[in-house]
């Protein structure tokens, strides 16, 4: 006789003995129906001493599915089957259980929280008939230093009567959590046509992993929440708090899984990992909080985004709460950086290639104002961009230390090509396209050659490899550059993005080069008093035959004053020499000192096998460099998120303070690997001129 089809019923005995006199048939006794009339089932009950069908009074019976049955024949002793039938919510709840899911579950007499491997059939000798029982695999969560002790003993199979608790924690758009429970773990689908749970058998792999639950609702994935994943939760006072995972487990004194948060920054009160007088993790004092685990979720902020959803509406973005208001953030002052910047989950955060425009965004605007004047220019036609630009990464950044993916990926959508969205570019290509065509910024560059003038927004080092040393500076690649190409600044540049000479991964001039913290380009511009070479008076000609003169520091750019002049050139070598006029301002006198025009380094973006980061300069004081990279670390696999991280660099500014002879002289083998990464890995580096940055 098949029993074990779909459809068939079964009974369990719930009230005294089913019949008085067969000896046997207790409460908790679960049998088969065979046959049955309006008030009588006949069949066989599964229990030890009794053999073939027996006719029971239906009242005494309460009717279950096939995989309630199997579910309660493994639940020991008998007696116990009726308790777990009565927790009607429980018992829907595990007639539902699969793998992955989070149970606690009864364990030495201790709750525990673990999740579900699988739902295995039991076969034993005295099994009834060709009926398995089921029962879980389930995992229990230790903390670490429990789990090292205990690995290798295997845990026996729980059933359905040692489950405590079936902890629910779907996305809160899941009709799990909206009151609905019931409707969705209806006994309809446990009852319907489809009695095929999830089986795996013991020690095969598992044949069927599909979960068909007939035209009921459809389950919810619920989320899991593992050490280290990122959630949030309400605090007391309803403030929303953020952190990650450090432990998981049953504390001391309570019966259901508690998490343990280090939130992401210090609250007063908070410990350091402990819990009472017991220790479940370490982290910095005033970060450590233990949350009910059912009461977080996962961050919010960093869920993963659909490639290609449509651009929120602004009234969506507006909706987080304190950050409505458009009122603009300065950047964040030196004395600050480090406690709203420094850590993981700082800084924008990379999604699907866009390191290279994280890196540019960080770089420009975090702590510079050099291009503060793009996020207001009344130009440009895309007031949608500039505002996305503005508010939502430029203030965000400043004001929160943390921009979304989300945000960048609205102003990847709106920058005029799909490939945007999706593909690895060139940093100078985005702020090029950004400046010029989307926000109308005039060139930050103008730059004379030959007379005439030419506009941009980055310059690119073009020179030799030859022409400087093998270990060059900024400042020397600049002025080769400038001296080679006959170039000069038609002015003071307020923001000066310069490329350094390489081609993205595949190809760089040099294995190092020293970024200049000062760019002095007083001898780079057109129109501006200088200093004689020769004897610091203000120069009248300069020379570009003396450049490489090797009694004359070659290298360096010449200028002279007129008796100067005279005397160099009165070298026979020099004689065929012919020096042009400079021109100087109108208003300047000879009587002045000779100024210099210097512009201050404030970031260092890098390229390493393709990926960007850079470093920022955050204030004047000498320590005052970050680190940062947008794709630090990565959560959840494939459909995770990045984890962006920020650093402080204190040694990247103690060796850029260097002399340039002992800078020229330093060995990379013996270099802090940042410092190491700012040297070799050097792609663009970005000078202000803090006296103009403001006026532009
Ligand atoms: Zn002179
Ligand atoms: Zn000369």
């Amino acid at each position: 006789m098949d029993r074990t089809g779909p459809g068939q019923k079964y009974f369990i005995v719930t009230k005294g003995k089913a019949k008085p006199g067969k000896k046997g048939i207790s409460k908790g006794c679960i049998g088969y129906v065979e046959t049955e009339t309006k008030e009588e089932v006949i069949g066989p009950v599964f229990t030890s001493g009794v053999k073939g069908s027996v006719k029971l009074e239906k009242e005494n019976l309460h009717m279950l599915s096939k995989h309630q049955a199997q579910l309660l024949l493994f639940v020991s002793p008998s007696s116990k089957r009726l308790e777990v039938l009565q927790k009607e919510e429980l018992f829907r709840a595990i007639c539902c259980l699969v793998q992955s899911d989070v149970v606690v579950v009864q364990h030495k007499k201790e709750s525990k929280p673990g999740v579900v491997q699988g739902v295995m059939q039991i076969v034993r000798k005295e099994s009834y008939g060709d009926v398995t029982m089921l029962g879980f695999d389930v995992e229990i969560t230790e903390t670490e230093r429990k789990a090292a002790f205990k690995k290798e003993s295997a845990l026996p199979l729980f059933s359905a009567g040692d489950i405590l608790k079936v902890i629910i924690d779907s996305p809160p758009s899941s009709p799990l959590l909206a009151g609905n429970k019931q409707e969705a773990l209806t006994m309809k689908d446990v009852l319907g046509n489809n009695s095929d749970p999830n089986l795996v058998q013991r020690g095969q792999d598992s044949r069927n992993s599909q979960i068909s639950r007939g035209s009921g609702p459809p389950r919810m994935l619920r989320s899991t929440l593992e050490v280290g994943s990122m959630v949030e939760f309400k605090a007391i006072n309803l403030a929303t708090l953020y952190g990650v995972v450090r432990w998981i487990g049953v504390p001391e004194g309570k019966n259901q899984p508690w998490a343990g948060v280090e939130l992401d920054y210090e609250v007063k009160g908070c410990t350091d990992g402990k819990l009472g007088v017991h220790r479940y993790f370490t982290c910095n004092g005033n970060k450590a909080m233990f949350v009910v685990l059912k009461n977080c979720k996962p961050d919010s902020r960093f869920l993963p985004l659909p490639p290609y959803k449509e651009a929120p509406q602004y009234h969506e973005l507006q909706s987080d709460g304190s950050f409505e208001e458009d009122t603009d953030v300065p950047p964040i002052p030196e004395s600050k950086v480090l406690a709203l910047l420094e850590g993981r989950m700082k800084g924008i955060q990379g999604h699907y290639n866009s390191c290279y425009l994280d890196a540019s965004l960080f770089s420009l605007f975090s702590c510079c104002v050099a291009l503060d004047s793009v996020l207001h220019s009344s130009a440009g036609s895309e007031k949608h961009i500039q505002k996305i630009l503005r508010r939502d990464i430029v203030n965000r950044l400043r004001r929160q230390g943390f921009v979304p993916a989300e945000n960048v990926m609205n102003l990847r959508k709106l920058l005029g090509c799909d490939t945007y969205l999706t593909e690895e570019k060139d940093p100078e290509e985005f702020i090029s396209i950004l400046l010029n065509q989307v926000l109308s910024v005039d060139p930050l560059l103008k730059i004379r050659s030959n007379g005439k003038t030419q506009d941009s927004y980055t310059f690119q080092i073009i020179l030799e490899k030859e022409q400087v040393v093998s270990t060059p500076t900024v400042q020397q690649l600049l002025e080769t550059s400038f001296l080679t190409c006959d170039l000069k600044f038609q002015e003071i540049p307020s923001c000066l993005i310069i490329q350094m000479p390489r081609f993205g991964k595949k190809y760089k001039m040099f294995p190092q080069i020293i970024p200049s913290t000062e760019l002095d380009i007083t001898d780079l511009l057109h129109n501006t008093p200088r200093e004689c070479f020769v004897c610091g008076g203000l120069a009248a000609v300069e020379c570009y035959a003396c450049v490489s003169d090797r009694r004359l520091m070659p290298g360096r750019i010449k200028q002279y004053c007129r008796p100067c002049e005279k005397q160099v050139h009165s070298h026979r070598l020099r004689r065929d020499h012919r020096p042009r006029e400079l021109t100087l301002p109108h208003s300047f006198s000879s009587a002045d000192p000779v100024p210099r025009q210097k512009l201050e380094l404030f970031a260092v973006l890098c390229i390493e096998t393709s990926h960007y980061v850079s470093f920022v300069k955050y204030g004047p004081g000498k320590h005052s460099w970050l680190f940062f990279d947008s794709m630090a670390d990565r959560c959840g696999g494939e459909n995770g998120y990045n984890i962006p991280e920020i650093r402080a660099c204190p040694q990247v500014g103690d060796f850029l303070s260097q002399s340039e002879d002992d800078l020229a002289k330093a060995d990379p083998c013996n270099m802090d690997e940042s410092v190491k990464r700012l040297l070799c890995d050097s792609y663009m580096c970005m000078y202000q001129c803090p006296a103009l940055s403001l006026y532009r």
